[in-house]
């Protein structure tokens, strides 16, 4: 162990200090409480032994400091006393001492009370290790709860989270968000063509596809099956529309055979979008409702096409653009 001796009385502390490196332990030493103090705040120590009397900062006062700093090892402190009033001892446990020892010192009391020591800081340690590693744990679930597994975007938990907090950011700060409903055009074939396992692949390939071809301030979840949202901060829906013919544009390049023709289908992406109504407590979910009935139009449009919602964006200037026509499948 490392111990820390604090002894103002310089023979004291030179026999203290020969007897604790006989018994196989580092030492490091101070004058006083407050040397001893300064040290600790930057040495690692597994025990201190202090003297109670000493000037500037005494044994007690050392004892408070150390019990009050909020540290992950344990500091096992054990206090030096020639006073044999049992009040005394009392104060020194009180203020979070883990023992004592009277002095004159015996050898063979040294060496026992470091052995209890030395069994209550390995525990510590231990205990400290594994709240550690539960904590590594509990932030890995929480990660893995927010994560779809087939394509590592964000799930509907994550979504929901993010687009209440961005809600709530965009209405304090007046700031303008849409979000895009996606849905690969039928995937249904695909699968009844391929099989599930193939359609598994493409459901992976078309989410990188999107995540790559987005922002990356943009937010990507996957909605459900075949359904991808994302959340576009500080979008209008001109810019959002652009910005979702994009990635359809970059899904429709990977050119996936969807089935054997005739004619030879590939798999593509039909988007539908919606603006956030800042200054109005709309719901969430009629959030997204308006851009899933914006993604029935694009299908309903010949689907490979993006198509905004039909209510007016609150958030876009007087003089906006008339909403975007459809994109040419
Ligand atoms: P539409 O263009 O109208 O969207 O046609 P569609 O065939 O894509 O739509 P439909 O809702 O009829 O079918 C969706 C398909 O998506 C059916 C379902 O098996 C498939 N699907 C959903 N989730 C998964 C998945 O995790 N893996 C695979 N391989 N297929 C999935
Ligand atoms: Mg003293
Ligand atoms: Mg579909
Ligand atoms: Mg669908």
């Amino acid at each position: 162990m490392r111990i820390l001796i604090v002894e103002d009385d310089a023979a004291s502390l030179l026999v203290l200090q020969a007897e604790i490196e006989q018994l196989g332990h580092e030492c490091l030493t101070a004058d006083d409480g407050l040397q001893a103090w300064e040290l600790l705040q930057t040495a690692a120590v597994d025990v201190v032994v202090s003297d109670w009397m000493m000037p500037r900062l005494d044994g007690i006062e050392l004892c408070r400091r150390v019990r009050a700093q909020s540290r992950l090892e344990y500091t096992y402190f054990i206090f030096l006393t020639s006073l044999r009033d049992k009040r005394e001892i009392f104060a020194g446990i009180e203020s979070g001492a883990d023992d004592y020892l009277l002095k004159p010192l015996d050898y063979e009391e040294l060496q026992m009370r470091l052995m209890v020591a030395a069994r209550v800081t390995t525990l510590h340690a231990k205990l400290a290790e594994k709240s550690q590693a539960l904590e590594r744990l509990n932030r890995e679930f929480s990660e893995q709860g927010r994560t779809d597994a087939l394509t590592q975007l964000g799930n509907r938990l994550r979504l929901h989270e993010d687009l209440e907090m961005l809600a709530s950011r965009a209405g304090r700060y007046q700031q303008r968000c849409c979000i895009a409903m996606c849905d690969i055009d039928f995937f249904k074939v695909y699968n009844d063509t391929h099989g599930h396992l193939a359609g598994d692949e493409v459901l992976r390939t078309v989410a990188r596809t999107i995540r790559d071809t987005a922002r990356s301030e943009d937010g990507v979840y996957r909605y459900g099956g075949e359904e991808f949202l994302l959340i576009l901060p500080e979008q209008s829906l001109d810019s959002a529309t652009l910005a979702m013919e994009r990635v359809c544009k970059a899904v429709e390049s990977l050119a996936i055979p969807l089935d054997s023709g005739p004619p030879a289908r590939i798999v593509t992406l039909s988007a539908g979008i919606a603006a956030l109504n800042l200054g109005e407590s709309e719901g969430l979910e009629l959030l997204i409702a308006r851009a899933d009935a914006a993604l029935y139009r694009a299908k309903k449009a010949g689907r490979n096409n993006v198509q905004v919602d039909a209510q007016p964006d609150s958030s876009a200037p007087a003089t906006a653009e008339p909403l975007r026509s459809e994109r040419k499948a």
